[in-house]
């Protein structure tokens, strides 16, 4: 790494330390729950705006995504909740880089949980305490500093630097493949999420959401203890989930993913059945996730679930005659990978190096994010890395400041790295 490029970019961050922390505060005050980002989304429009650059804002077209394998169905539009992105033009000869971070948020939860107001942006302890403050608004927040930053020293890239502030990430990522669909692409993207500075994500695991409801039958009054209880019948199912938890676990011996005691686990999200404390409950639904790894296909992971129930109720006078009814809805992604040795990796390892003292460790996530659609969707190489902090979809999400700050810095350095530049510094 240059070290003159290294300080410039450095003194240039550290003298507006106070702005890249407001920027981030501006952000987690602005509440983009999933669905409501519109507000949060034209913030960035206008940062990007301010910089000279030509900014795209559009609403994504569900009519024109659903066809596409990677559609999440979320049963919203996207009225009032744009896309934004912006293009940093190079003079050419050099590669292009997107930097992806998502403007949408999770619910708070239970607001009795939380310590601090989760839309008031507090700082206590170098911690930027709110819902969105680490996922991922800190890393929004870096990126477009490393772009002003880049603007305010004259830096002239060779290959264009995309800047996209997408949508709907955390309801499975219809914001980046409008990206996608509407043309972006690039040579390689760094996707901002809060995994902390030690580690860049090369890869994560797929997931499959399912759905099982289950029926049962009422009696007439005189007979109701004779009914058949849906949501007792559940626990058969549950009993099954169960199973495949552990014969996938047992399976599963990716040395990719060793670091993690279940690189495929199957989560039990919601479970909901009857409408009247006295009345035999006649439906209850089931809802879930599970993890899946490269050498599985989406197809292979499906007809698991569907053998593994119905062995299962077919033990059970009323399953084996009233199967449960199987669905998997639209929300899935799958496993993705980038090769270690590959240039994107090397480079944004250099520059986290270069700021942060220490080489940071590659590792694979295990959790979806959109760095699959680049790879799988996009043919764009994908890399995931991120200020850290903690409570990420939980209460009492924060942000380290300091990450915030470096990550800035990390993501200028690999930019011009990747991206190449006119001059020396
Ligand atoms: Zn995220």
């Amino acid at each position: 790494m240059d070290q003159g490029l290294l300080s410039s970019i450095s003194e240039a961050i550290e003298s507006r330390r106070e702005h890249v922390i407001a920027v981030a505060r501006d952000l987690v005050r602005l509440p983009s729950v999933s669905g409501q980002e519109g507000p949060c989304a034209l913030y960035c429009a206008k940062a990007l705006s301010r910089l000279g650059l030509s900014v795209a804002v559009w609403e994504p077209d569900p009519t024109q995504l659903c066809s596409h394998a990677a559609y999440s169905e979320t049963g919203s539009t996207y009225r009032g909740r744009p896309n934004v992105v912006a293009v940093l033009p190079g003079s050419g000869h050099g590669k292009s880089l997107i930097l992806n971070a998502h403007t949408d948020v999770v619910p708070i939860g239970p607001r009795d949980l939380w310590h601090h107001d989760p839309w008031a942006a507090d700082i206590v302890d170098r911690r930027l305490f709110g819902r969105g403050a680490a996922d991922t608004k800190g890393g929004l927040a870096a990126i477009l500093q490393a772009l002003a930053v880049i603007q305010t020293l004259g830096i002239k890239l060779r290959g264009d630097l995309i800047v996209q502030c997408v949508v709907d990430e955390e309801r499975g990522g219809n914001g980046t493949l409008a990206t996608i669909l509407r043309g972006y692409k690039a040579d390689a993207a760094i996707v901002v999420e809060p995994w902390g500075l030690d580690k860049i994500m090369v890869g994560h695991r797929g997931s499959l959401a399912f759905r099982i409801t289950v029926q049962g039958e009422a009696k007439s009054l005189g007979e109701k203890a004779n009914s058949i209880s849906a949501v007792e019948k559940m626990q058969v199912v549950v009993t099954a989930l169960q199973r495949l938890r552990v014969q996938r676990k047992e399976r599963h011996r990716d040395p990719r993913w060793a670091a993690y005691e279940n690189p495929v686990p199957v989560l039990l999200g919601t479970v909901g059945g009857g409408d009247w404390f006295s009345s035999p409950p006649l439906r209850c639904t089931l809802e879930g996730v599970l993890g899946w790894l490269p050498g599985e296909t989406l197809v292979s992971v499906e007809a698991e679930v569907r053998s593994t129930l119905r062995e299962t109720c077919q033990d059970d006078p009323w399953l084996s005659t009233h199967p449960p009814i199987l669905e998997f809805p639209t929300n899935r992604t799958q496993p993705c990978w980038v090769d270690n040795e590959s240039p994107l990796v090397h480079v944004v390892q250099q520059s986290i190096s270069a700021v942060r003292g220490v080489v940071p460790a590659l590792t694979v996530a295990n959790a979806g994010s959109d760095q699959w659609l680049y790879t799988v969707h996009g043919a764009t190489p994908a890399v995931q890395m991120g200020p850290g902090g903690g409570g990420a979809h939980a209460p009492d999400e924060y942000v380290n400041i300091g990450d915030i700050v470096d990550c800035t810095k990390i993501l200028a350095l690999a930019a011009i790295a990747w991206c190449g530049s006119e001059e020396e510094l």
